[in-house]
């Protein structure tokens, strides 16, 4: 006798096997995942940002102030730099000296320009290793199988008694699966887990988000 129920979602029988269940299946992960990470997933980004941010500024100053420094001293080298600034731009000497070192010093503050703005764009072409670096530090994982919490998660308090998953049982299933395997070839428990991951020929969509594929558990540090 063949026990398998019928298709929970449009009672069709449980052969051929029809899509719904592993449809739905997927529309609640898609939803479970939502409630569980959306938030954590804000979270993580705002964090990475700002380091990477952060670290992208840091970086572009400390070019800036050594940039800044070799042209100040490049222009203290000037010849008559020292009087062009004792006499605020009017120092005592031939015109032509203050023409030649007033051009030097726009020539100087045009490369200075010219620096700061290749730093600044070398910089923020660093974003996707800088980001990279931040995401790697952020850590999510999966708790361990042994928990109690995972092998007798609480659901009693919703009301109803549930032993949660007998991992020793499970085991013993499958070595006298294994033995009967002539006899039954499929037990009903892993018919039915089949049917929730669904047949292989029903395409069923990626669970993505933002373009990414997301770490299976909720747990992250
Ligand atoms: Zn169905």
């Amino acid at each position: 006798m063949d026990a398998a129920p019928n298709c929970a979602i449009c009672n069709a029988p449980p052969y051929p096997e029809c899509p719904c269940e592993s449809e739905r299946l997927m529309v609640a992960v898609k939803q479970a995942e939502h409630r569980a990470m959306d938030a954590r997933l804000d979270e993580i980004r705002d964090w990475v940002i700002s380091h990477a941010r952060q670290h992208i500024l840091n970086a572009f100053e400390r070019l800036g102030a050594s940039r800044k420094q070799a042209h100040a001293t490049y222009l203290n080298s000037l010849p008559n730099y020292a009087v062009y600034m004792q006499y605020s731009g009017h120092p005592p000497i031939h015109p032509i000296y203050i023409t030649q070192l007033q051009q030097q010093i726009s020539e100087a503050h045009a490369e200075l320009k010219r620096g700061i703005d290749a730093d600044w764009r070398a910089s923020v072409l660093r974003y996707p290793e800088v980001l990279d670096y931040f995401y790697s530090l952020v850590s999510l994982r999966l708790p361990d199988e042994h928990s109690p919490r995972v092998a007798e998660p609480p659901f009693a308090a919703a009301g109803y008694v549930d032993r949660g998953y007998d991992h020793s049982r499970l085991g013993k299933e499958k070595k006298k699966k294994r033995r009967e395997s002539s006899v039954a070839p499929n037990g009903m428990r892993e018919v039915l887990a089949q049917r929730l991951r669904g047949p292989p020929p029903v395409p069923t969509p990626p669970v993505q988000a933002g373009g990414f594929s997301r770490p299976p558990g909720p747990y992250y540090h």
